[in-house]
């Protein structure tokens, strides 16, 4: 699952709806001494997925090789701690290792079901990379009722 927008060897560890709380990660995981970066993969979502309502856009990534590092530092935290409040999380296992929508990079090789899901055949879900676990994002994120 590397990506290759100019951030080839890094890797995902958790995704947000906002970016406020991915950048919030970020600088702290580098405070922690392992480099992370936030990004926003929103464009992606959309050229790549066809997916106009991106959604868990904005993913911290770290290195390849400090993956382990970082991943054991997320597992040290404090599932309350702030940071990681807003972090999108598997249901199942509480994962922050989780894409949107659920056939991207390396799940399923597929143009075919994304096309899917822009036709409304296919409903785009969450995908947990540590358990496989997929599910609907049925509750929007809290940005005050619209309506
Ligand atoms: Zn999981």
């Amino acid at each position: 699952m590397r990506r290759s927008n100019g951030v080839s060897d890094h890797i995902s560890i958790a995704a947000f709806d906002d970016e406020q709380s991915a950048k919030a990660l970020a600088v702290r995981l580098s405070t922690e001494g392992v480099e992370a970066i936030s990004s926003n993969d929103s464009a992606e979502q959309l050229l790549m997925f066809w997916n106009p309502h991106p959604r868990g856009q904005h993913h911290v990534l770290v290195p390849g090789q400090r993956l382990e590092a970082a991943l054991q530092w997320l597992s040290r935290l404090d599932a309350n701690d702030p940071v990681l409040l807003a972090a999108i999380r598997c249901p199942d296992c509480s994962s922050t290792q989780v894409e949107y929508p659920q056939f991207s990079r390396k799940t399923i090789v597929g143009s075919l079901p994304a096309i899917g899901a822009a036709l409304g055949i296919i409903k785009r879900q969450f995908y947990c990379i540590a358990c496989h676990f997929t599910w609907s994002p049925t509750e929007t994120p809290a940005k005050g009722g619209s309506r």
